[in-house]
């Protein structure tokens, strides 16, 4: 069928996590593309879903190493976490002709950078009544270990794989 969510399209039953999969590609005539990524998690409908204290904290995490105090190579539009609590979407902007390998591979070396740069945060970012939208549904130790179970697979040879499954979708949001 045409017109199908790319996400929607995928076996969610072969989906394995973590991972960095690619999803979506947007090309943009004389200026790029946007690069969408399945960062997955946690293996869908597996018993192990992310508290929604744990996503919101580290998507502040995402926010500020992203948007703010990080020196990343990605340079994001957007992370916005998945309602099915397995991990996030995120969407890169590729103005530097870089294959979608290698801005894969960049963002996974940035994923390191940022969860180093969170497992030394004292408190949650921007998590201030006036900052955000729910600023007490956080947990900053939780997020910790979850922080240290995906650098301890982003640091071993063969964890955190990125792939490339998604084909291109032209002028067209996946
Ligand atoms: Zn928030």
């Amino acid at each position: 069928m045409e017109n199908r969510v790319e996400s929607f399209t995928v076996d969610h039953t072969k989906l394995n996590a973590p991972i960095i999969r690619h999803c979506g590609l947007l090309d943009i005539p004389n200026w790029g593309n946007l690069v969408k990524i399945d960062l997955r998690l946690r293996k869908p409908n597996s018993d192990s879903l992310m508290s929604s204290p744990v996503m919101h904290t580290i998507e502040h995490i995402f926010a500020v190493y992203f948007k703010e105090t990080g020196t990343p190579k990605s340079k994001i539009w957007d992370i916005s976490p998945m309602g099915c609590k397995t991990g996030y979407y995120v969407t890169i902007i590729n103005q530097s002709e870089r294959t979608v390998q290698e801005v894969l591979e960049d963002f996974r070396s940035d994923l390191i950078e940022c969860f180093e740069g969170g497992l030394k945060l004292d408190v949650v970012p921007y998590a201030t009544e006036i900052e955000c939208g729910s600023y007490e549904f956080h947990s900053l130790p939780d997020a910790r270990l979850e922080i240290e179970s995906l650098l301890a697979e982003l640091r071993s040879k063969d964890g955190f794989p990125v792939v490339l499954t998604a084909d291109k979708i032209a002028n067209k949001e996946s």
